[in-house]
């Protein structure tokens, strides 16, 4: 791993497949709310990880990796509950055991929303706003 910018940016070892003359190395970056520079979020990499977990469980179940997914869920929910409190909020009101199946807002990307709790708007998943700004004909189901 390479830091660009401590706690933003990194290039992280990649392996497998792939032509010789390429960078061994894929871009993860985070969100930066003080610089307002666009990434992802360590809850977002967190259900990515929760997914990739899920998935080696299903191919070679073991004890370890049953754990490896508990923690996992529990880091995901630390993350928002850390957020929830500073909020003024007391809980995440999910299942640990669904959590990484609840949609985040997408604009604060947290499960209890920072931005309607700021601004009073209603929360809004990524799957509506990717229904509604890129086809506005569409609306999603779960309106
Ligand atoms: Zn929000």
């Amino acid at each position: 791993m390479v830091v660009i910018e401590r706690g933003h940016d990194f290039f992280l070892d990649a392996i497998g497949a792939g032509e010789r003359e390429q960078l061994n190395q894929v871009r993860l970056t985070f969100v930066n709310r003080e610089s307002q520079s666009r990434g992802t979020t360590s809850e977002e990499v967190c259900r990515s990880l929760i997914d990739r977990v899920k998935l080696s469980l299903e191919r070679r179940p073991s004890e370890i990796r049953k754990t490896c997914l508990q923690k996992l869920r529990e880091v995901l929910y630390l993350l928002e509950l850390e957020i929830a409190l500073s909020h003024g909020r007391t809980s995440v009101p999910y299942l640990l055991s669904e959590i990484e199946n609840v949609e985040p807002c997408c604009a604060c990307g947290h499960l209890i929303c920072v931005c309607a709790a700021a601004s009073g708007s209603k929360r809004r998943s990524y799957k509506e706003t990717a229904l509604t700004e890129r086809e506005p004909g569409i609306r999603s189901e779960a309106g």
